[in-house]
Parts: structure tokens; C-alpha cells; sequence
């Protein structure tokens, strides 16, 4: 019997032309293993590298503040300068009739809080916003004050005229407080803090976080 064309082509390609596919594919595999080993090598190689390299780099600051701020001695009292001043206007308000008394000067930090807590999860007014590392009180840069009467009451009234010179004696402690360098609390926009006395040196909080720290020796009073 003599094969009809197509029985003819279908022998053919059977014959001639044999799967091509299991060979090459194998080869591929082969190739494709060759390929992912040398991948996971380079990358063991360039991980390696990028540990070496990260171990010679010096940490930025930013991503270790801890550590900038751990070599800073603690502060401890009020900064030198912030003290003298504090004397001179216990003496100037004292010739000018009046008796000033300093109820706050330097406060740590866990006093800070104490003190944040009150008027929130403690009892009583609030009387700071700011918590512990925040306030300048913190750094040994502020002080407050209070009025003490002829009879020895200690007030924190802002009309009491005790000199009897027409003035509020609680605005010309400020004035002269002023003068000797200092910021007043009752000058700020938000929270008015009167009591508030401070001498911040162009130093921010954030920067005093940081560890930044006024010069001892720093003189205030302007030539
Ligand atoms: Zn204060």
C-alpha cells in the first residue's frame, strides 16, 4: 500500500526533525542555575562590602543623638552668669523698696515632669507646658520670682504697688530685670508665664537637647 501525502509529511518531520525540546531545555535549566548562582554570590560579595563600608563611616549625629548628648556632663545648677545676674537684681529691686524672692531657678528634669504632671494626671493648676528636657529651667538658664510683702506674704500679684511709687512693683522688677539681660514668661504670645525669667544665649531647646551648651564665660550685657 502505497502512503497517502500526509501519512508522507507526518513520517517525515517524526524522522528527520526530532523533538527538540528535552535537549534544550536541560541546557537552559543549566544555564538559568549558572545564572542564579552567580546572582546569589555577587550579592553575598556587595552585602559584604556594605558592612565593611558601614563599620569605617562616622555615625551622623542625627541618627545618634544619644550619643553626642551622653558625653555632655549633666547640668546640674543655674549657668554662672544666669546665678550672677540673679544676685544683682535681688540687690537693684531691694534699692529700689523692693523684696523679691526667687521661688525657682534650676529644675532636673524629673522635677520638670513632676511639675508637668501637675494640673493634668496630678492635682492642681497647670503651670508649665513645658515637660522635662523643654524648658530652659531644665538647663539651668531660668529663674522665677514672687513679691514678698513688708509683711512677709509672698505674692504673685502684678498690681501691688508696696514701694507706693505709682508703678506696679511686679513691672519694674521685669523692667529691671530686663536691663540686666534677662526675657520675660509675661512677653510671650502663647502661655504667659510672669514669673518667668530667662537668659537663653541664642540657644534653642532643641539645641540645648543636643547637648549644645552656652560658654560659661559668655557676658550678655550688651556694649
Ligand atoms: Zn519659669
Amino acid at each position: 500500500m502505497k502512503p497517502n501525502r500526509q501519512d508522507l509529511l507526518v513520517t517525515r518531520s517524526a524522522h528527520e526533525l526530532p523533538a527538540p525540546y528535552p535537549a534544550d531545555h536541560e541546557r537552559n535549566l543549566r544555564r538559568v542555575k549558572r545564572r542564579s548562582r552567580r546572582n546569589t554570590i555577587l550579592l553575598l560579595l556587595f552585602t559584604l562590602g556594605l558592612i565593611l563600608y558601614w563599620n569605617e563611616l562616622p555615625i551622623p549625629d542625627l541618627l545618634e543623638p544619644e550619643a553626642s548628648v551622653r558625653d555632655i556632663p549633666p547640668v546640674t545648677g543655674l549657668h554662672p552668669i544666669v546665678a550672677a545676674k540673679q544676685n544683682e537684681l535681688i540687690r537693684l529691686t531691694e534699692e529700689a523698696g523692693i523684696t523679691i524672692l526667687i521661688t525657682d531657678g534650676f529644675r532636673s528634669k524629673e522635677e520638670q515632669d513632676a511639675l508637668y504632671r501637675q494640673g493634668r494626671s496630678d492635682e492642681g493648676p497647670v503651670v508649665t507646658h513645658a515637660q522635662g528636657g523643654e524648658s530652659y529651667h531644665n538647663y539651668g538658664l531660668a529663674i522665677d520670682f514672687a513679691l514678698r510683702t513688708d509683711d512677709g506674704d509672698v505674692i504673685w500679684d502684678l498690681s501691688y504697688d508696696g514701694n507706693g511709687n505709682g508703678e506696679s512693683d511686679w513691672m519694674e522688677v521685669v523692667s529691671i530685670a530686663k536691663d540686666l539681660g534677662f526675657t520675660w514668661g509675661g512677653d510671650w504670645a502663647s502661655f504667659r508665664d510672669y514669673p518667668h525669667l530667662q537668659m537663653d544665649f541664642g540657644y534653642s531647646i532643641r539645641e540645648l537637647k543636643k547637648g549644645k551648651r552656652p560658654p560659661s564665660g559668655q557676658d550678655t550685657s550688651s556694649p
